[in-house]
């Protein structure tokens, strides 16, 4: 396990999957019963952009950054405000720390609704449970995110969200999230599902998508989103987020929020977006 989040925390693929997260949560507010929010592959939740591993890349000044100096327009201002408030939340006047998704969780919901974060990597656990010792709500857990995901469903409220954000350091993440999820889908197949994923091959990440889709998310939203051109010294320029059982509007919302993500996230004139949305069983929308 090599990964470490903290060298990426606040880039492009954080904002917009941090930027999902937080609609998605939004939109289970908009009903008086309690959710569940499971992180299976949580980081340690909060990130210090001034640390070595941050200054290292420099890549969250590309990404919130970016967002913090743009000029928003208000439809777009009004999609956001519950991600940025997040931000603001932990910082003062400049921006010196970021949340990863547990944090962003944590601080949208409401009293009575549940986080668990979980985290293998050890030191990581370690982190991320001083962050939440407080916290009645929220339980850490440091298992593999895989063993978490049978054991933690059904949540207990029968409403959530599961948040599946693997590093991809395994050569075969994209087969072990499609099988995770077949299990997943079994045991709670009204929940939300929110998997990040790095786009590298467009006909990889169709190929899991497809896959996902027979074996159970049969309705769902696959957003793909790319800054620059792919190349040897690029690093990562693409990425992906499918959302299976996506709440209404979130399809409408992020008609709204790619334009403007594109336009302030742009490294070249190659950066795009593209957004497809199924219902199998009813005609392709
Ligand atoms: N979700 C976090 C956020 O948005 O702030 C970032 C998570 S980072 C991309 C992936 C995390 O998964 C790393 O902290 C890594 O240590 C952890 N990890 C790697 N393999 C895991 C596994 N099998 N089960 C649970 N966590 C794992």
């Amino acid at each position: 396990m090599n990964y470490r989040h903290a060298y990426h925390a606040g880039n492009f693929a954080d904002v917009l999957k941090h930027i999902i997260l937080a609609r998605v949560i939004e939109h289970l507010k908009l009903k008086p019963q309690p959710f569940r929010v499971i992180d299976t592959h949580a980081g340690i939740g909060r990130y210090d952009l001034s640390g070595v591993e941050a200054g290292k890349t420099g890549e969250w000044r590309d990404g919130i950054g970016r967002v913090l100096q743009a000029a928003v327009p208000d439809q777009v201002a009004a999609l956001l405000e519950p991600y940025l408030a997040t931000v603001r939340d932990m910082n003062g006047g400049d921006l010196q720390v970021y949340p990863g998704s547990p944090l962003i969780a944590r601080t949208l919901m409401r009293p009575g609704d549940q986080l668990v974060a979980n985290e293998l990597h050890a030191e990581d656990f370690t982190e991320l449970k001083a962050l939440f010792h407080k916290a009645r709500d929220c339980k850490v857990l440091n298992l593999d995110a895989w063993v978490a995901v049978k054991s933690l469903l059904p949540p207990k409220e029968r409403r959530g969200l599961v948040l599946i954000d693997p590093p991809f350091e395994r050569n075969d993440e994209f087969e072990a999230i499609a099988e995770g999820l077949e299990e997943a889908f079994r045991r709670f197949a009204t929940g939300i599902y929110v998997v990040w994923y790095p786009l590298k091959s467009e006909l990889a990440a169709d190929r899991f998508v497809a896959k996902v889709r027979a074996n159970g998310g049969v309705k769902g939203l696959d957003v793909r989103f790319q800054i620059a051109q792919s190349g040897p010294e690029a690093g990562l320029t693409s990425t992906g987020i499918l959302v299976i059982n996506p709440p209404y509007k979130l399809n409408d919302e992020l008609a709204v929020l790619l334009p403007f993500l594109r336009a302030t996230l742009a490294r070249d004139a190659s950066a795009a977006f593209t957004i497809k949305s199924w219902e199998d069983g009813k005609a392709p929308a």
